[in-house]
């Protein structure tokens, strides 16, 4: 099992080593400042009472209140909280937002739990972590497995303990509730304008472009819709359960049509391939949008991409990184490729705290310029330092956060 904490902690201190940092930066910024692991007791439907297990972890707040999503998975473990929370650190140093990482997780199978069972354990989680968390403390958003009516619940029940309406206290909500117009569609929307700029670099027009995506979710279905509208031709695409493939191109309104709220649609269908298969598909652009570690050592040197966009979470080793660079391959890293949700995650929030509300306009122009200003940024410093893009991402993440715990005499 490739160990996600560990693997980001060798790169936060190669950053901070090539930015000048000494060993009392890294130890600070190597783990987070602060987890909270709790206990949720939840009465399901049958009657019997159920104790889930929660995290919610702060890796630095010395730039802002930290910030990341809650996901509800049975695979969540302490470790991979604290390296998701390390990541949103990194997003948000990328992306310039006024804030650190955070990242909270249950272990739990949405999949098999009803609807009132779900709002009891959003409703418990957050009376579990609320001392820890608050608009400017430390501000929950959507992850694996959770959705709009998930942050609707937990706002509310925020709002109950704290006894006044708080829509900054969470983003991600239901646009009635003080949702931002296009913070649904933004992580897609952030990995469309990468998609684009590594286009461009290798010089691929997107008219025909072969797109093969894994994971089916928020950000894979999304992602499919726009390729598909912009003219590209998704030939691959993948849920838990399989993949499906088609070299002229997959019907992607039809497989938008047909998935379930969990995005599974590939088993509706009689022909499909595994997801080994699908990432070692001869395409142009691939964009992992799933789950961490699909891509390792083992089928690393077989991916025929060259171009790699990371929408999901670590879903790359870094030993794959060096083979995948080493062949030439473009890799826009997680960090950079999926800060388009938090993006606009804060202009939810900066809305909320303002009381008055954009259009999806001004949000996609907002995204994309900032998006572009990261992008460009990253790809300077892999250029001029002549590091591979990954400890590129880092290196720009993670030197705001540096320079304001220096600032703050922190170190
Ligand atoms: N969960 C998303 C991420 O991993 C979004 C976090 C947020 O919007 O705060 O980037």
């Amino acid at each position: 099992m490739n160990d996600v904490l560990h693997a980001t902690q060798v790169v936060i201190e190669q950053a901070l080593k090539r930015l000048g940092y000494g060993d009392d930066m890294i130890e600070l910024l190597k783990e987070p400042i602060r987890l909270l692991t709790v206990r949720i007791p939840v009465r399901m439907d049958d009657g019997t009472t159920l104790v889930f297990t929660g995290y919610r972890s702060q890796h630095n707040d010395a730039v802002g209140p930290t910030k990341g999503g809650v996901r509800f998975h049975p695979g969540v473990t302490e470790k991979e909280v604290k390296a998701l929370s390390i990541w949103m650190s990194l997003k948000c140093g990328i992306a310039d937002l006024p804030y650190g990482g955070g990242k909270g997780g249950i272990i739990c199978d949405p999949r098999k739990m009803s609807f009132r069972e779900l709002e009891r354990l959003s409703r418990g989680y957050v009376r579990a972590i609320s001392q820890l968390v608050g608009p400017t403390k430390d501000i929950p958003a959507p992850d694996v497995m959770t959705n709009s009516q998930i942050m609707a619940w937990m706002m509310d029940e925020y709002s109950r303990i704290r006894e006044f309406d708080s829509p900054g206290f969470i983003t991600g909500k239901p646009i009635v509730l003080g949702g931002s117009k296009g913070r649904e569609t933004a992580t897609a929307r952030g990995v469309v304008i990468m998609i684009h700029e590594a286009l461009r670099l290798k010089a691929i027009p997107i008219e025909g472009a072969r797109i093969v995506i894994q994971g089916f979710g928020n950000a894979g279905s999304y992602l499919a819709k726009f390729m598909h509208e912009a003219g590209a031709r998704v030939i691959g695409i993948s849920d838990v359960n399989g993949a499906l493939y088609n070299k002229e191109g997959l019907d992607i309104p039809h497989l938008l049509d047909r998935r379930d709220s969990f995005g599974n649609v590939t088993n509706l269908f009689p022909n499909t391939i595994t997801n080994e298969q699908l990432l070692e598909l001869d395409c142009d652009v691939l964009v992992p949008a799933a789950i961490e570690n699909q891509i390792t050592e083992l089928n690393a040197g077989n991916i025929q991409a060259s171009i790699i966009v990371e929408a999901a979470n670590g879903p790359t080793t870094l030993e794959a990184t060096r083979i995948l660079t080493d062949r030439g391959v473009l890799l826009i890293p997680d960090v950079l490729a999926s800060a388009g949700g938090v993006i606009v995650s804060y202009f939810e929030w900066v809305q909320n705290n303002q009381g008055y509300y954009w259009d999806e306009d001004e949000i996609d122009h907002k995204l994309k310029v900032m998006m572009i200003r990261g992008f460009e940024n990253v790809y300077d410093i892999h250029q001029t330092r002549k590091v591979d893009m990954r400890l590129a991402a880092y290196m720009v993440g993670v030197r705001k956060m540096a320079e304001a715990v220096r600032y703050r005499g922190w170190v």
